[in-house]
């Protein structure tokens, strides 16, 4: 049975999942978490087939679990944000999971955090605990909290986000850069745009430029549509899950598009607004006895909704990278493993998001969709 003292910043999703797998594989894991606990921060997340079979494989409870509010989206659709012509048009559902061996699910961040928190030793979680600052030396890495108390670990794992602590202890500080774009965020009951076609699917209305869009789904097992649109607005930088945007702002700058658009965006009572960052791809994810992963080290924009599932396939990779090593001693080559199983893929990703194209007049969604996390060679893995 493997045992290293591992220490994980950041109970998100990318952390959770990756704490699962570690513990799971015989690891003595602490996860430090800067919140005080889990609240019901944040909204959707867009869990596609490929996020779907990696969290599933972690066990019963977290596929029970994930299942317990989450919507099957019935389709990927591409419509033309101002004629409403139709430009793609993939199936999912039963489909999906038939071909891909798992379904897409979209589920409220809150209680994919609650799912995974169900199957991970809660006392193992320290909340309250910022880490703020990090170092390493042949005995292993000690971080150093804002309360003033440390903690040493033999491994560290940043899956501490965007600003991540954990990456600049490693590479140096580098700010995230604003990309131009905002985002808003609303939530409206199904019941009250029953009218709108499609509204159980997953659908993207492409803008006149790559900032701007719309994206619609279900949520909360389809009885609420979750509402995502960019657009190009250099005025506003705060980035927030929690800040109020502007109703008539939301529906001034979308008036242009198709009503069945509208329509879900008059029926809005609230919305929240934040700037969108994001970072180039990072050429090294790990130094020594550390590494990262999630939007630690790829934060990308989240236009093709791949964030939590990049996070969530680094986790697996991870943990499987080191299920059965031993000592402190085979820890880097461990490390420069799984960064090497999954740097090429997350900075397609990430570049391709920049990009926005994905999927406008349809293509090919299998690179993707049909990445399977748990089977994918891991260079050197022991069975
Ligand atoms: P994150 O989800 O960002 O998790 C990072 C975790 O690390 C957080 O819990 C954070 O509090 C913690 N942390 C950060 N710094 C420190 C530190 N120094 N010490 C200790 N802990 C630290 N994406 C969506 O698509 N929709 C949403 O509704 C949404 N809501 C979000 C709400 C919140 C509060 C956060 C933090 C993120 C949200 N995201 C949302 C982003 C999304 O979760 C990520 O883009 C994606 O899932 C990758 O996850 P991650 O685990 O790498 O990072």
């Amino acid at each position: 049975m493997a045992s290293l003292k591992i220490g994980v910043v950041g109970a998100g999703i990318g952390g959770l999942t990756a704490a699962i797998a570690l513990h799971r594989a015989g690891h003595d894991v602490v996860v430090f978490e800067q919140a005080k606990g889990f609240f019901r921060v944040g909204a959707d997340i867009n869990l596609t087939p490929n996020a779907v079979g990696a969290l599933d494989a972690l066990g019963e409870k977290v596929k029970a679990g994930i299942r317990r509010t989450a919507a099957r989206p019935t389709h990927r659709l591409s419509r033309t944000w101002d004629t409403g012509v139709e430009t793609s048009r993939l199936v999912m559902g039963n489909e999906a999971e038939e071909k891909y061996g798992s379904p897409q699910l979209t589920i409220h961040r809150a209680d994919l955090l609650a799912a995974l928190a169900e199957d991970f030793p809660l006392e193992r979680v320290l909340f309250d605990k910022r880490a703020e600052a990090i170092t390493q030396d042949d005995s292993g890495v000690d971080i150093t909290f804002v309360d003033g108390s440390t903690y040493h670990v033999d491994v560290l794992i940043g899956a501490d986000g965007i600003h991540s602590a954990v990456r600049t202890s490693m590479f140096g500080k580098e700010n995230p850069r604003f990309t131009g774009v905002v985002a808003f965020r609303a939530v409206v009951p199904a019941s009250k745009v029953a009218n709108v076609p499609n509204l159980q699917a997953f659908t993207k209305w492409w803008g006149p430029n790559p900032q701007s869009q719309i994206v619609t789904f279900p949520l909360n097992r389809g009885e609420d549509i979750f509402i995502f649109a960019t657009i190009g607005q250099d005025s506003w930088h705060l980035e927030s899950w929690t800040t109020p945007g502007k109703v008539s702002e939301l529906r001034e700058l979308y008036a242009d598009f198709h009503h069945d658009a509208r329509a879900l965006l008059d029926a809005c009572d609230e919305v929240l607004k934040s700037a969108l960052y994001e970072r180039d791809p990072l050429p090294a994810w790990s130094k020594g006895q550390m590494t990262l992963l999630g939007d630690a080290c790829h934060p990308m924009l989240p236009f093709m909704a791949q964030g939590a599932g990049m996070a969530i396939e680094d986790a697996v990779v991870l943990g499987r990278a080191l299920a059965s090593v031993k000592t402190a001693a085979e820890v880097p080559a461990a490390l420069k493993r799984y960064e090497d199983t999954r740097r090429e893929r997350t900075s397609k990703i990430q570049l391709g998001s920049r990009g926005n194209e994905w999927m406008k007049e349809g293509g090919n969604a299998d690179w993707v969709y049909g990445y399977q996390a748990w089977n994918v060679s891991v260079d050197g893995e022991a069975h």
